[in-house]
């Protein structure tokens, strides 16, 4: 095997919001040269918005230049945390616990996800599914759309089959940029990527997703109400939740929660340029851009050994 100091291949990956759209659009229209494929990975539970987007981008921007986007996947999250005979790799659920104190369960769902089947597709691109070792020096290039305002977000990748580049920030663009550059070839509108009932879903996703989808709205309150007392294995292998589980960081049944309530940030994003208004007020609102599998913007892990989800 020749070992190179070039990347074998370039993947951009694909999470469907703003930023890593534009990466596909910059790679399409020959700015950013050299793209293979875009990885999009797939929870099995993202807003039906978010999959028209993505047959669109498919259609419309990476067909025509050649780019091929995979799709891969490691289960549905939310059939998972309902199966009694799945594992269930928990998501960041706002805990009532038994004393009236709050926690809130880690987040394991980005990795497992996100995370872990794009690494699988990686490795089989390169032609060494796992268990194969990678050998030294053979590695792809990964691009992640992690814009300006978001630098912090920015790491390496912990294995050394892929090395993470953040175009965006070597081009100085913002979250606002991308907005700009998307409206400007028609897409007035792109939704952000994120499971339809993560927690970590702000009071205007929350309003949106019932006052404009009632069908996924009423998906959300039944998944809700049945995860109170934890994942359906845990409570099914004689460990339930010391507590109560929610979808809303109220911790109150979701149908019932106060989500009408504007923040001050919401208010403040109206006075101003709309759309720039909006890109910072869903930033400080908890609203960004979705869960990327490298930069989760919705939210931080909670340390994994305090509010465990189970006994
Ligand atoms: S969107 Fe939320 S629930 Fe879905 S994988 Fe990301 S953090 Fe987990």
């Amino acid at each position: 095997m020749t070992t190179t100091t070039l990347p074998t291949l370039r993947v951009l990956s694909l999470g469907a919001g703003a930023q890593s759209s534009v990466l596909l659009l910059l790679a399409a229209e020959g700015h950013l040269p050299g793209l293979d494929y875009a990885i999009f990975a797939d929870t099995g539970w993202e807003p039906r918005s978010v999959y028209a987007h993505l047959d669109r981008i498919e259609r419309e921007v990476a067909a025509p230049a050649g780019i091929p986007i995979l799709r891969v996947s490691s289960g549905n999250i939310r059939a998972d945390a309902l199966d009694p005979g799945k594992r269930f790799a928990s998501m960041p659920l706002h805990i009532l616990n038994a004393d009236g104190g709050d926690g809130m369960s880690r987040r394991q769902c980005t990795g497992q996800y996100k995370i872990r089947p794009i690494k699988e597709k990686v490795r089989e691109l390169l032609g060494f599914p796992y268990p194969q070792r990678v050998p030294r020096g053979v590695f792809v290039e990964q691009w992640i759309g992690i814009s300006v305002d978001e630098v912090h977000r920015a790491k390496d990748a912990d294995v050394a089959y892929m090395k993470n580049r953040f175009p965006l920030l070597e081009q100085g663009l913002t979250r606002a940029d991308c907005l700009r550059l998307l409206r400007s070839r028609g897409f007035e509108s792109t939704p952000k990527s994120s499971c339809l009932g993560c927690p970590y879903h702000g009071n205007a996703q929350w309003r949106a997703l019932r006052d404009t989808s009632p069908a996924e709205w009423e998906d959300v309150v039944a998944f809700d109400r049945a995860i109170r007392g934890g994942n359906a294995r845990a409570t099914a292998g004689g460990t339930p939740l010391l507590g109560q589980a929610y979808l809303h960081r109220s911790r109150r049944p979701l149908d019932q929660a106060p989500i009408d309530r504007v923040t001050a940030h919401e208010w403040a994003g109206r006075q101003t340029d709309v759309f720039d208004a909006i890109a910072d007020a869903e930033l400080e609102a908890g609203d960004a851009d979705g869960c990327s599998p490298w930069a989760c913007r919705s939210g931080t892990p909670v340390a994994a050994d305090r509010f465990a989800l189970t006994a």
